[in-house]
């Protein structure tokens, strides 16, 4: 651990632009298991997919149900770690931005501004209606589902209300993934944190950054298809390892 986060701190302390790109892996230590680990969220439920969601109300009624229930497992989680050492080292002048594909709000409330976040798969902390993007807090569908077993659709143009993220098969946020692009093609060292680099266009963004003449780390507990054009592989937990990256530049403590 001392050699990994030394190497990392020195190629943090040699950039000027650096950006980290996060999965689900920054978050099991808040609790919330990832997709793909053994146990993770993928080996209990498969995902619905955008086309089933929109197409049957049967559907938007099952994704609505599990949706709750997953919110009622992990509504005590806090940002740890992992989460506190990026928003420090964004503090303290050596992160540029941090892109996530997780839409569990740990990076806002770890302190990272939303100007610096991009959020390619959405927020899972609200929702929104699919043909007029009226935004419904969840406390407004839960009051009605739980009312009626049925999922509620907008008041304004009678619209399906979804969680705000991108489901498999729903078109990315154009906007946040040109913005993406855009820092993965200008950052001189790219942060490769706890995701798995399987889902597509996401895992683009590392490859792209790595092809534009940046430093790729990949940091992972376990092997991932990108390690063979990364600068430097770290194979270990995330939180230990940015926490005593964070030491190397005297940033506070966290707990
Ligand atoms: P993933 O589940 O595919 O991969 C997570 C990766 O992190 C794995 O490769 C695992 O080995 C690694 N990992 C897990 N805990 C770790 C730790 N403590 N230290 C080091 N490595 C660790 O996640 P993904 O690549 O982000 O893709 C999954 C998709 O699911 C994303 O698109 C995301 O939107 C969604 N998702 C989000 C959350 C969340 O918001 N917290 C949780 C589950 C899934």
């Amino acid at each position: 651990l001392k050699t990994a986060a030394d190497e990392l701190a020195s190629l943090l302390a040699q950039s000027s632009r650096a950006v980290a790109f996060t999965g689900a892996g920054i978050s099991t230590e808040s609790g919330i298991p990832d997709f793909r680990s053994p146990g993770g969220l993928w080996t209990q439920n498969k995902p619905i997919p955008f086309q089933a969601f929109v197409a049957s109300r049967e559907a938007r009624a099952e994704a609505w149900r599990r949706k709750f229930t997953m919110d009622d497992s992990y509504r005590g989680a806090a940002p740890n770690r992992g989460h506190l050492a990026l928003a420090a080292l964004m503090r303290a002048g050596r992160l540029d931005a941090v892109i996530t594909q997780n839409i569990d709000n740990l990076h806002q409330d770890s302190g990272i501004p939303d100007e610096r976040l991009i959020e390619i798969h959405g927020n899972g902390t609200y929702a929104t209606c699919l043909a007029c993007q009226r935004r419904y807090e969840l406390g407004w569908v839960r009051e009605r589902f739980e009312a009626s077993g049925a999922p509620p659709d907008c008041e304004a143009c009678a619209g399906p209300v979804k969680s705000a993220t991108i489901s498999f098969g729903q078109a990315m946020p154009e906007d946040k993934m040109r913005r993406a692009a855009a820092l993965a093609a200008d950052c001189d060292l790219f942060l490769a944190i706890g995701s798995s680099l399987v889902v597509y266009p996401a895992a683009g963004l590392p490859a792209a950054a790595a092809e534009n003449g940046a430093s790729l780390v990949i940091i992972n507990r376990e092997p991932t298809p990108l390690d063979d054009i990364a600068t430097l592989v770290l194979r270990t937990e995330i939180g230990p390892l940015l926490s005593a990256v964070m030491e190397r530049f005297q940033l506070p403590q966290v707990s």
